[in-house]
């Protein structure tokens, strides 16, 4: 894969590149998040144990009030993970677990280090998604043991000058407090473009380049040029460069005006928003979403054990279609498994690979009377609004899947019913499935994870989750011709669509439509426009005969 870097020593200058998030450019002095507390000693505790249990005791609660406290502050996404946090922090069998340890000689800074590293551990051990959490318990475990020593709990550094943040990765408590008026830009040495860095980063409009192999380089006050258009960060930039970068940024924002999407041509490409919960509608509007092209449903019940009722899930739904009126709302029945597990749509068995196991359509199919329950809500929520609902399907694999459940939703009442494109196979047989889907939808995300064997959530595989590969781009051309031939519509609803000269080549590759996160709007609607729809496609075939995603992207931008 392409990602490293290019060191221009002559010129005293370093370039690193990553991928970036957003199009805006900025130049400013680096601070480097501080290192993690060192290891605390395992030497034997001589003191008086039950002083040190109460100790342990007072720092574990202080955190679940701390973590409260800034899950409050937070809200959305990120209050749930915090708040599943602070949960941690006071769970009964940590504080009975750490309090054995310290009568077995530990003192409270070790016995919570190795109590939480032991929870850790199972994690890892249980695969993904669970693993995923090992980090936010990591977190935890930091924030009790600086309690403990006194010290600063580690987390982003404070100044009052703005300032680039360098870090590894960041913590989800760090992602969602982040003091945007002095961090101009985040550069992290993991994650990819779907990881949950780059999304809240994203949602914040934060500019940041993440996946910057040698980022840790950086030194604090060295001035760096975050170029997240380009997805380059250069050390000790010129002035000239610095001027460059930011005339082309200005440039590529200057048609930013809350218009509909359209290619400079006129030909309409209509952008909407991906949202997650009903309160998220006014903001999308209010960045000139033209509709909602991804509703995940699977977020609203995250924390329910018992599958939602119809009539609670008709009110929700109606909710979200009231702030749409006359506009496309395309809602997306759950998606549970992997990355978004749903207690009441769990496969029977445990799964060593939950990415390749029952999830999406097939979790529901498992669970027949849950489908049946949310399109008979959805149809509903349809009679009683104006919106136009669009109703589709995650983790279709074929016709017969696609056709089951086009059956299956226009028999429940619902009249426009689609699949999503997400596994390689439905892509290569995109035109059957066209036969009976009203539209279908390209889940970039899971259309990358599948079609090169990469779990998006594994940090070191980040690499292969570019959609500008070319094997993905051919698999969403076969979407597009099939589009073109049928004349159906073909939306794009991944992070690719985010990402501003991929979403020209996505509709030289055929997309009609394309779904964003709302703060991407403005960047896809000023690029769209410099760009006929010939161009577009000129581009795209640029893009195709490559063979990596650095040269795809280089080429289409040649
Ligand atoms: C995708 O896979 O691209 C997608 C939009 O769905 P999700 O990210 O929710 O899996
Ligand atoms: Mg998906």
């Amino acid at each position: 894969m392409h990602y490293g870097r290019t060191m221009r020593e002559a010129e005293g200058q370093r370039t690193f590149t990553g991928t970036g998030v957003g199009r805006g450019v900025v130049a400013g002095p680096v601070l480097r998040m501080p290192e993690p507390l060192p290891e605390p000693s395992a030497d034997p505790f001589g003191g008086d144990v039950t002083l040190e249990q109460a100790r342990a005791v007072a720092a574990l609660s202080a955190t679940r009030v701390d973590l409260e406290e800034r899950a409050r502050r937070a809200g959305g996404h990120a209050q749930d993970v915090l708040e599943a946090q602070a949960v941690m922090a006071d769970d009964p069998a940590l504080a009975e677990d750490v309090a054995t340890r310290i009568a077995a000689g530990r003192s409270a800074e070790r016995a919570v280090f190795e109590a939480l590293a032991t929870v850790q551990q199972v994690l890892f051990n249980l695969g993904e998604p669970m693993a995923a959490r090992a980090t936010d318990v990591g977190d935890v475990s930091q924030r009790v043991i600086a309690r403990l020593l006194g010290r600063p709990v580690p987390g982003p550094p404070e100044s009052d000058e703005p300032f680039v943040l360098v870090a590894a990765d960041l913590a989800p408590a760090d992602a969602a407090l982040l003091d945007l008026d002095r961090v101009l830009a985040l550069v992290t040495s993991g994650g990819s473009a779907t990881s949950h860095t780059a999304i809240l980063a994203r949602e914040q409009s934060l500019i940041a380049v993440v996946g910057v192999a040698g980022a840790e380089q950086f030194e604090d006050g060295e001035i760096v040029l975050v170029d997240a258009g380009a997805g380059v960060v250069t050390g000790s930039p010129t002035k000239r460069e610095v001027r460059s970068a930011r005339s082309t940024a200005a440039e590529r924002v200057r048609v930013s005006p809350r218009s509909p999407g359209e290619l400079a041509d006129g030909t309409p490409v209509p952008l909407l928003a991906n949202l997650g919960s009903v309160a998220s509608a006014a903001g999308a509007l209010a960045l000139g979403a033209e509709g909602v092209g991804l509703f995940r449903t699977e977020l609203l019940f995250l924390d329910r054990a018992e599958a939602p009722g119809v009539a609670e899930q008709a009110d929700r739904y109606g909710e979200l279609l009231a702030a749409f009126p006359g506009k496309r709302v395309v809602v997306r029945v759950f998606d549970a498994g992997a990355d978004k597990p749903l207690a009441f749509l769990r496969p029977d068995d445990a799964e060593p690979n939950p990415a390749l196991g029952v999830r999406g359509i097939r979790a529901l199919r498992a669970h027949d009377e849950v489908l049946r329950d949310q399109l008979t809500a959805l149809a509903l929520a349809q009679d009683a609004h104006e919106a136009d609902l669009w109703v589709m399907a995650p983790m279709i694999a074929d016709l017969p899947e696609a056709a089951a459940f086009a059956t299956l939703a226009k028999r429940l009442g619902l009249r426009t019913v689609g699949a999503m494109i997400e596994v390689p196979s439905s892509a290569l047989l995109a035109a059957q499935i066209l036969g009976v889907a009203d539209f279908v939808s390209i889940g970039t995300n899971d259309l990358t994870q599948y079609t090169l064997a990469a779990d998006r959530l594994l940090g070191p595989l980040g690499p292969y989750q570019d959609p500008w590969h070319p094997a993905v781009l051919r698999l969403v051309k076969l979407v597009g011709d099939a589009g073109l031939a049928s004349g159906r519509s073909i939306g794009v609803c991944g992070e690719a669509a985010a990402d501003p000269a991929l979403a020209v080549v996505l509709v030289g590759l055929g997309a009609t439509s394309l779904s964003v996160t709302p703060a991407a709007l403005g960047d896809v609607r000023s690029e769209l426009r410099r760009y006929t729809l010939e161009a577009a496609r000129a581009m795209a075939m640029d893009a195709l005969s490559a063979a990596s995603p650095a040269e795809a992207r280089a080429a289409a931008l040649a």
